[in-house]
């Protein structure tokens, strides 16, 4: 059987990768970026190109965004050359974005009014997971409308359903109060130590041996203490989510007082210039308060 036609919007660090896994997976797709040279790698591979959101719609069966914030998805469903313009009912629109879990309730109320069915799928894994097909994908909607998408899903990672619309950005903030909280602990664990003269390297060897190992301080420890802050997840990314963080607390009158902290020592980091560095850049933070750098040897 014909595999269904994809429309996929939004070409970056993410979504062209994830663009040709579903390629190779055998869709044929029609795709559109804000910046027009971001389609031309998915276009020499066999894609269609796309003049704006409206026509990638009317020419497909499924629409995947991944686009940046809560405003460029407004923008890509409901602007004036937006999906739901071209969209006919039945279309299936998912959204992979990370995105406030509020405005991804308000588009798929919108998508339903037109017959579409929509899902928030928002990820994690990063560029590395995008690039492998291992990322985890968190899932808002409707069950039948998951099962629908699962083929697609499963050439891009692991998809797991969590409840109605606006569940899976809901979950995707979770992962992302847990991350931050987990850098400023590590954070201020080595400021501590450095200030009183214990080498950081033997801190993160003994942390990483009992209970307080976790999976950031495996992937970055080492990193943080040599000083390297390339990014794989850029801190203004994160102060994006921490910004969805609080208007979903809002939202649910839910106070989460670590969260308003991680919030402003994000902030700070952007106030720095230090919004393109890894986000476990935030020991920078955190070491200028008390005038100290953690690294090797100090
Ligand atoms: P990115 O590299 O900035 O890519 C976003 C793409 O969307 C850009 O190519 C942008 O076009 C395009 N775009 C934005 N608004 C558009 C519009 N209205 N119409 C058409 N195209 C539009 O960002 P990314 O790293 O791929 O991240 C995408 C999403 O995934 C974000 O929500 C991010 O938080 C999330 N995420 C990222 C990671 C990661 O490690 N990078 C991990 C998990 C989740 P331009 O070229 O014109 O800017």
């Amino acid at each position: 059987m014909a595999k269904e036609k994809i429309g996929f919007i939004g070409l970056g660090i993410m979504g062209r990768p994830m663009a040709t896994h579903l390629l190779r997976g055998g869709h044929p797709m029609v795709v559109y970026n804000r910046t027009p040279s971001k389609v031309e790698p998915l276009v020499a591979l066999g894609a269609e190109a796309g003049r704006n959101c409206t026509d990638v719609a009317e020419r497909s069966e499924v629409v995947i965004s991944m686009v940046g914030d809560s405003p460029d998805v407004e923008c890509v469903y409901l602007g004036d050359e937006g999906v739901l313009v071209g969209a006919r009912p039945g279309t299936l629109l998912i959204d992979m974005s990370t995105i406030s879990p509020v405005v991804a309730v308000k588009v798929a109320t919108a998508a339903a009014g037109n017959g579409c069915p929509m899902l928030d799928a928002p990820v994690s894994g990063g560029d590395v997971g995008a690039k492998n097909a291992t990322l985890s994908i968190m899932v808002g909607g409707e069950p039948h409308v998951f099962e629908r998408a699962r083929p697609i899903f499963e050439l891009l990672g692991t998809p797991v359903l969590c409840g109605p619309s606006g569940a899976g950005q809901t979950v995707k903030a979770c992962n992302q109060i847990q991350v931050a909280l987990n850098f400023i602990g590590m954070a201020e664990a080595l400021v501590l130590g450095a200030k009183a003269g214990v080498d950081p390297g033997i801190v993160v060897k003994v942390l990483s041996a009992g209970y307080a190992q976790s999976k950031v301080m495996d992937v970055r420890g080492t990193r943080i203490i040599q000083g390297d802050f390339e990014p794989g997840f850029r801190s203004r990314f994160h102060y994006k989510d921490l910004n969805i963080i609080r208007e979903a607390a809002r939202a649910f009158q839910c106070s989460l007082p670590a969260s308003a902290l991680a919030h402003e020592l994000f902030s700070a980091m952007l106030a720095n210039g230090w919004g393109d560095l890894d986000h476990s850049a935030v020991i920078k933070v955190i070491e200028s308060l008390s005038n100290v750098e953690a690294r090797f040897g100090e």
